[in-house]
């Protein structure tokens, strides 16, 4: 039988995932089917169960549905390290008849900042956004050295909770007039793009960075936050790579294959999202 595996949230019509994991599996040799499972409000539970009764080997899980397969994987067998700091489920793998908890998006979102030769370690971060993207990267990038970060956030008690949560003295939160001085790394992980607005960060501040990087992505590879630093002459990438690669993660977990992340990127840009 071909093993299963799927997308479970709402909405998740428009996910990417299937299209991401089948082609890791055309790729890497492997037998799986993927499918796109719409989650009712209050209904995680018993579609996860339903799920892995039927045999499902595995799923990714999407909003809102992170904090509910957290507790799923609580309840139901086991939570990485990981995901019990960032309180979120990514990544459920059914074995053994228990389910365990991972999150990829800190990983995933490291391993593309390495391919793209970013310099975070021993960098100033700046990281915009205190939302459930921001939760999930944060302690990634404590882990691969970043010197400093500092949160800032439209609502800025959600920038101070973060820094509370995290409980590192390397983590701070400031209002956006209040940064001053270099940040080597900015890394977007506010919806700004989404509704085409810029965070407001001084211009002197985006000059003088090194490296940016806009968690949201395009079929162009552009997003208003990268454009305008490349205005300055900074390289900036959107998220596209971050989405495959925390993708890749959940399939190493789940197949014990890692699959080539720049082959899928070209997949995507030239054939999907055209
Ligand atoms: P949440 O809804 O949890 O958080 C949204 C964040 O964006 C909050 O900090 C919110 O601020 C801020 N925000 C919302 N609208 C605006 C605006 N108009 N201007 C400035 N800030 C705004 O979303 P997520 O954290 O899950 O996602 C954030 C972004 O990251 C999305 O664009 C999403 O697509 C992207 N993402 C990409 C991934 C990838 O793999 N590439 C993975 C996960 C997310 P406030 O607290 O004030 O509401």
């Amino acid at each position: 039988m071909t093993d299963r595996y799927a997308v479970l949230g709402n909405p998740v019509e428009h996910s990417l995932s299937p299209l991401i994991h089948s082609h890791f599996a055309k790729v890497t040799g492997q037998d799986l089917s993927y499918e796109r499972i719409l989650v009712p409000q209050g209904k995680f539970e018993e579609i996860a169960g339903e799920f892995f009764a039927q045999g499902g080997l595995g799923c990714n899980i999407t909003v809102p549905c992170k904090i509910d397969a957290l507790n799923y994987a609580k309840a139901n067998g086991d939570l990485s390290e990981n995901a019990q700091t960032v309180q979120a489920v990514n990544t459920l793998k059914h074995q053994d008849g228990k389910v365990y908890g991972e999150n990829t998006d800190g990983g995933g979102l490291c391993f593309d900042l390495k391919r793209l030769q970013c310099p975070l370690t021993g960098s100033n971060l700046l990281l915009i956004g205190a939302g459930g993207a921001a939760r999930g990267i944060l302690r990634a990038l404590l882990q691969e050295g970043a010197l400093s970060i500092a949160i800032c956030n439209r609502t800025f008690e959600k920038a101070l909770e973060l820094v509370r949560m995290t409980k590192d003295e390397r983590v701070t939160a400031l209002p956006f007039d209040k940064l001053e001085g270099r940040f080597e790394v900015i890394i977007n992980a506010s919806s700004s793009s989404l509704h085409k607005t810029l965070p407001p960060v001084a211009d002197e501040i985006c000059k003088e960075a090194l490296f940016a990087y806009d968690l949201m992505y395009t079929p162009q590879g552009k997003t208003v936050f990268t454009e305008h630093f490349a205005r300055w002459g900074v390289k900036a990438c959107d998220g596209l790579g971050m989405l495959v690669s925390q993708a890749a993660l959940s399939f190493k977990l789940w197949r014990d294959v890692m699959p080539d992340i720049e082959q899928t990127l070209d997949y995507l840009r030239k054939d999907v999202l055209k």
